[in-house]
């Protein structure tokens, strides 16, 4: 898959950012668990990170993913949390309301998914999201078309995920960070820990970590 995909006039579909400095991107999903550590530490550290919230999660509706071991703040701060988080410079974008495989729906069911969660972000942040993620990686043109008629100006993928403990899942190979990769954590037990684990290992490779939207502004053409 080529960095940025474009179909037409739709949002483009990004899994890198075409740059040649060495430096990557944090990206963070969910939104289940709420550590109070986890503010502190962006706002410490000044690193630059873009959090994509889902309602469901965010209000701790359901069960969350026990794949980070079991939750301690499990929807302890619902959106107060995100507008800390919006305190601290983190952009909150859009993860859908209830995180279905959007391939399976409908294109008027992958816009109340959609514009819900734009309408959601915007009542209780004050903003609305220009960028999108869809939960798994899944998507179709319908996603593209919806996500466009809900203000979405770009779909972003990852190129690598971040496993509990701050290790690295590549999906090249060779197991190296690239320039522009963009790398997916969750809002789950231990981020804060597993974030300086991370950002530490990511500094000792020479990189640099990367604000999504000042490099998004520059790759994209103005609409
Ligand atoms: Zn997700």
């Amino acid at each position: 898959m080529r960095p940025v995909e474009h179909t037409g006039d739709l949002p483009p579909v990004i899994s890198s950012i075409p740059t040649k400095r060495k430096v990557v991107f944090l990206t963070i999903d969910d939104g289940w668990e709420q550590d109070p550590g986890f503010v502190k530490e962006v706002r410490d550290r000044h690193v630059p990170i873009t959090a994509f919230a889902m309602r469901d999660a965010v209000e701790a509706k359901g069960t969350p993913d026990p794949a980070g071991g079991p939750g301690k703040y499990v929807g302890a701060g619902k959106w107060g949390y995100f507008r800390q988080l919006r305190d601290a410079h983190v952009p909150i974008e859009n993860h859908t309301l209830t995180h279905p495989n959007l391939r399976l729906l409908a294109h008027d069911a992958q816009r109340r998914e959609i514009c819900g969660a734009t309408r959601v972000i915007r009542r209780e942040l004050g903003d609305s999201p220009t960028l999108f993620r869809p939960p798994f990686g899944n998507y179709n043109t319908d996603t593209l078309r919806a996500a466009k008629s809900c203000g979405i100006q770009a779909v972003l993928l990852w190129t690598a995920t971040v496993q509990p403990g701050g290790k690295i899942a590549y999906q090249v190979p060779d197991k190296r960070l690239r320039p522009g990769d963009i790398l997916l954590l969750h809002f789950r037990p231990n981020l804060a820990r597993d974030f300086r684990i991370l950002v530490d290992k990511i500094k000792r490779r020479g990189y640099e970590l990367g604000n999504l939207q000042a490099y998004l502004d520059a790759t994209l053409p103005r609409r």
